[in-house]
């Protein structure tokens, strides 16, 4: 390959003058490892290109209409991509509208319709499966491995990825995988995960060493690492502190553990549904609040059960006040379709946005995890209490998470029994009942569903 200017470094020409190792095992190194093994007889078994033709079934959106399950055909793969035969895909609720409503392209709330069918899209954000095949310049991962891949890439050499902010990782490359009527077929977020084979380039994957139950594990990529990673990663929760965690979902509940694990004394769950209450209750949360009971007391009543409770005291001078929650995470977001459940005060998810900032202490952390809301809908905030007050808001859905490191650490966390996974198994599915799946997470009978695309 020859440069393409003069500043540009040929991969290889540095391997080929032995160089590689003298650029001080930056970005090039680490890109020419991979090729470097190949060339000392360490070379993976399968090589680039043997995947082209090969017809897989997979879960489509190729049209303002709702996706279907159609045979794709894979291209040939490039030299840092991974196959992955998928275990298991969670339903995520922010793909509701895009499986269950006509004319939404796109799960993530903003509604816009495509203006022609250009492309076709397969349904899933990140999967759990084994790689089957892998480009010669792979890295991390082998043939056989279990891998979980992630809804963002996490390079490790950018400028996002480089400031351990891997969940921005802005190496997202990721071209189609497959072709279906003429159309490119690429994968939604972490390549899909409703297809019998998805496709990935490596930066997407972390090898699991683990033989935890797929169905259980598909919960990490997306909403898993969401909710987990709100309370431990970028807030974190420090021990004996009060934390409010408005919605237990499946997001929430990844929260509230995660607020267990790091020593909260009073997690507190807000939650319309029943059933979500008490599960909560049996994972961590100390205190659970419905929401639609207490109506417009909420904020007060909330601050109210996390006030002065170390110093047993009103008096300021003497370490008491009015205080309210050390921390609160948001992961209630908006109705995608009406739920079959109980409804909670306010279907388009502003409400507990505007609540969460309000009943939040003055000193205290605000982590929003949710999406879904209007696009045209606001929350507000005193402009000096913002501008110079001492609340943290810490906003987006992975909240800082950084998947090659702390998706081993939830495996550990899981496998030693300290996060309950087993509690919040997935409903499973076939690729066909796809719709089935979606619809279950709609309708937030259970707590989520997941599609097993092979079986
Ligand atoms: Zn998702
Ligand atoms: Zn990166």
């Amino acid at each position: 390959m020859a440069s393409k200017s003069s500043r540009t470094i040929s991969r290889r020409s540095l391997l080929k003058n032995g160089a590689a190792a003298a650029v001080g095992g930056g970005a090039a190194a680490y890109l020419a490892g991979g090729a470097a093994a190949a060339q000392q007889g360490g070379a993976p078994a399968v090589a680039t290109g043997t995947q082209a033709g090969r017809r897989v079934r997979a879960y489509i959106k190729y049209r303002n209409e709702l996706p279907t399950v159609e045979q794709i055909t894979m291209r040939a793969i490039t030299e840092r991509d991974v196959v992955i035969r998928v275990e298991a895909c969670q339903a995520c609720y922010s793909s509701v509208t895009t499986a269950l409503v006509p004319g939404f392209f796109t799960g993530l709330g903003t509604g816009r319709v495509a203006p022609a069918p250009m492309s076709a899209s397969v349904e899933g954000h990140g999967c759990v499966g084994i790689v089957e095949a892998i480009g010669p310049q792979v890295q991390k991962v082998q043939v056989g491995d279990r891998v979980i891949t992630c809804q963002h890439a996490q390079c490790g050499v950018c400028y996002a990825c480089l400031r351990m902010r891997g969940d921005r990782c802005m190496n997202n490359r990721r071209g189609p995988f497959a072709d279906f009527n003429g159309m490119p077929v690429t994968g939604s977020l972490g390549g899909g995960g409703f297809t019998e084979i998805t496709v990935v380039p490596e930066e997407y994957t972390v090898p699991v060493f683990t033989d935890i139950p797929p169905a259980q594990l598909a919960n990490i990529s997306c909403v898993g690492s969401c909710g987990f990673g709100a309370a431990t990663t970028m807030a974190p929760v420090e021990m004996a502190t009060d934390v409010v965690v408005l919605g237990a979902g499946i997001v929430g509940m990844h929260a509230i553990q995660g607020a267990r694990i790091r020593g909260a004394s009073q997690i507190i769950a807000v939650e319309p549904i029943r059933y979500r209450r008490e599960l909560a209750l049996k994972l961590g949360a100390t205190a659970v609040v419905d929401p639609n009971v207490e109506g417009d007391n909420l904020v007060k009543k909330l601050q109210e059960m996390c006030t002065s409770k170390v110093a047993k005291t009103d008096r300021r001078f003497a370490g008491g006040g009015y205080v309210g929650p050390d921390y609160v995470i948001e992961a209630v977001g908006g109705d995608r379709v009406k739920p079959k459940t109980e409804v909670g005060p306010d279907p388009t998810g502003v409400l507990p946005l505007q609540q969460g900032w309000d009943l939040c202490s003055i000193i205290g952390t605000y982590v929003t995890t949710s999406i879904g809301q209007p696009w045209n809908a606001n929350v507000q905030f005193p402009a000096a209490n913002w501008a110079d007050g001492a609340k943290h808001h810490i906003p987006g859905s992975q909240g800082g998470f950084g998947s090659r490191k702390e998706i081993p650490r939830l495996v550990r966390l899981i496998e030693t029994g300290q996060f309950n996974m087993q509690a919040l198994a997935p409903k499973t599915f076939s690729l066909a009942q796809s719709k089935d799946a979606f619809q279950l997470a709609g309708d937030r009978t259970a707590m989520v569903a997941a599609v097993l695309p092979n079986g």
